[in-house]
């Protein structure tokens, strides 16, 4: 471990910002200012004779940036998963956008400048333009564009692909803002933390952080202008505060919290084969939530024994053709075949919403969240979902398949979906094409009306999972992506967790099992009461299972019960929210998150 940087250097005095936590941990040492690269390219005039030469450097190095992006997508692929793989999708079709590359052929003949300049001032006026709209998407997409050009320009000029990253001893990396390539290529034996001016809990540098597993915080203001290279820094990024210039008492303070954190990380370690059972024997099933067929070995690795929801209309958002049985056949079997014997649950495509596809003809909507999403999208697209089901069905004999359908409002759906998926079956009897006419048939409870449906849908079903992201934004009208009403869209809001409690106790009374696959299920504050209301199976993303694993086996079912049954009395999402807290710091004082 590297030695202190020096206590309150000179005149600089202790100070603390704050910002978003973005990937959790802790780290201390010493600034480097990644300083924005200002491309200045001149306009640089060329002669007639030198424009052909011009068109074929630009040739040139629009293949070179290609296949440099897709090594980026692949290694992002590989180590980040499909989120992460996307960005560089976005960059590829900046790249091959047509409009962009005639754009510059047509100037560099007609202005006859260096491709150099052209390429810089077609791109640039489209950053400009994404700049000046509001919101963070737009933000992303100046950022993507740039990243692009960046690129282009490096290999027009004959240099290097991505940052260098020579530094002597290991940095903490502070920037205005990072980009996509650049965060991508990290190298996280010589960064120890990432700390950004400008991005979201989304945003691509923090997903990338996340993902590589290194310390960050992002939204910090303008961190980047108060620092100097060289200048001593702490990240406590379960809490999002940054200290500069920390004094030697402060620095002791937080060498102990990276301490405990580190070994609180690798006690998680130890967890991995052992069951999610309370104290007092209750066994909860943690499973994981995936995109990718090949994530289903990150759930086993971190401890999982199944997957509870894997979205599978990720096989629509990659690309812009519809995805064929046979494809989906072998995505899903693969996926089944990785976790035999353990459970995967499909869930039938949730297009629609935020999650367009050309091949869908899903109109402008006033309301999309409100609109054509869903099971309502399968209904009506017969010819997608019968062919996703026959898919299902077939899969299903290469591992413990079950299908589970989004957005039910009421049985009329459930028993839609159902007659479509036996007639499915039906069909690969006729042809007979082998699968499993038996499997296990689910539903999500994201609806209001399902919650207080639940009981009747239950009885028609065989599990239920509560979908926590949708049904909060339904119940407290509040659009989970809007973060103008982000404050409205209350995790513990008491009419939130009744719904919960409602769910369980029908989904039991029908004698069926009550799973949570929002992301409230890898919240720790929250696994007391999810296990205290008697949820069956928590899924969430891999990396929360063995935080949760940890709190399931500190706690016993007796006390989750205690508490759940309080947290039912208490009046406002701040109280219920503050007595969980309280209760799991009582009892696991070294969980990260009270690292503040
Ligand atoms: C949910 O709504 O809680 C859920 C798990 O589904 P998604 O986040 O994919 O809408
Ligand atoms: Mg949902």
């Amino acid at each position: 471990m590297k030695s202190d940087p020096p206590a309150t250097a000179g005149h600089s005095v202790e100070t603390v910002l704050r910002g978003i936590p973005a990937s959790p941990g802790v780290s201390i040492g010493r600034v480097h200012l990644l300083i924005a690269e200002r491309v200045h390219v001149p306009p640089h005039k060329i002669a007639p004779s030198e424009v052909q030469r011009e068109l074929e450097r630009f040739e040139r190095a629009v293949g070179q940036t290609r296949a440099a992006i897709e090594r980026s997508r692949e290694r992002a692929l590989t180590v980040a998963g499909i989120a992460v793989g996307k960005i560089f999708d976005a960059h590829l079709m900046i790249l091959d956008d047509v409009v962009f590359q005639q754009q510059v052929r047509a100037r560099v003949e007609r202005e006859q400048f260096s491709v150099d300049y052209i390429v810089n001032d077609v791109l640039g006026q489209n950053i400009e333009i994404m700049r000046k709209q509001p919101g963070e998407t737009f933000r992303e997409r100046a950022a993507d564009i740039g990243d692009v050009l960046n690129r282009l320009l490096r290999f027009l000029r004959g240099e290097g692909d991505v940052m260098p990253q020579s530094f002597s001893e290991p940095v903490v990396l502070v920037a205005a803002d990072l980009s996509p390539t650049d965060a991508l290529h990290v190298d996280r034996h010589l960064i120890h933390g990432i700390a950004t001016d400008q991005g979201g809990l989304t945003s691509h540098t923090a997903i990338l952080a996340r993902s590589l597993d290194i310390p960050a915080i992002v939204g910090l203001g303008n961190l980047s202008t108060q620092v100097h290279d060289g200048d001593s820094i702490i990240l406590n990024c379960n809490s999002g505060k940054v200290i500069l210039h920390a004094g030697a008492a402060t620095l002791a303070e937080y060498r102990g919290k990276q301490e405990r954190y580190l070994a609180f990380q690798s006690a998680l370690e130890n967890l991995k084969d052992l069951p999610a059972s309370t104290t007092d024997g209750h066994e909860v099933q943690l499973w994981g939530n995936i995109e990718l067929p090949f994530e289903a070995e990150s759930v086993l690795a971190h401890g999982g024994s199944g997957v509870g929801l894997f979205r599978s209309e990720f096989l629509f958002l990659t690309r812009d053709t519809v995805p064929s049985e046979d494809e989906q056949f072998d995505t899903y079997g693969k996926a089944a075949e990785i976790l035999a014997p353990r459970p995967l649950v499909i869930r039938t495509f949730d297009l629609g919403g935020d999650k367009l596809h050309g091949s869908i003809n899903i109109k402008q909507e006033r309301n999309p969240f409100l609109g054509y999403r869903a099971i309502r999208v399968s209904l009506s697209r017969r010819d997608l979902f019968r062919a996703q089901l026959r898919a299902i069905l077939r899969a299903s004999r290469r591992g413990n398949v079950r299908v589970m359908f989004p957005f039910i409002s009421g049985l009329e759906e459930l028993r839609e979906a159902k007659a479509v998926l036996a007639e499915a079956a039906a069909e690969l009897t006729r042809e007979r094409i082998p699968h499993d006419p038996h499997v296990q048939v689910g539903i999500m409870v994201e609806l209001p009306s399902a919650v207080m449906m639940a009981e009747q849908l239950a009885r028609e079903c065989d599990f239920l999972s509560i979908g926590t992201n949708d049904l909060i934004q339904y119940a407290v009208a509040a659009d989970r992506g809007n973060e103008a009403v982000a404050a409205y869209y209350r995790s513990f809001h008491p009419g939130v967790v009744r719904m919960i409690d409602l769910t369980v106790k029908a989904g039991h009374k029908a004698g069926k099992p009550v799973a949570i696959c929002g992301e409230l299920g890898g919240n720790p504050v929250a696994a007391p009461l999810l296990v205290g209301l008697g949820i069956d199976e928590i899924s969430t993303n891999s990396t929360n299972i063995p935080e949760i694993k940890k709190i399931v086996r500190t706690l016993s079912y007796e006390e989750c019960r205690r508490i759940a049954a309080r947290a039912l009395r208490l009046d406002t999402a701040a109280e219920i929210q503050d007595y969980l807290t309280g209760e799991l710091k009582k009892r696991l004082a070294d969980l990260p998150i009270w690292f503040s």
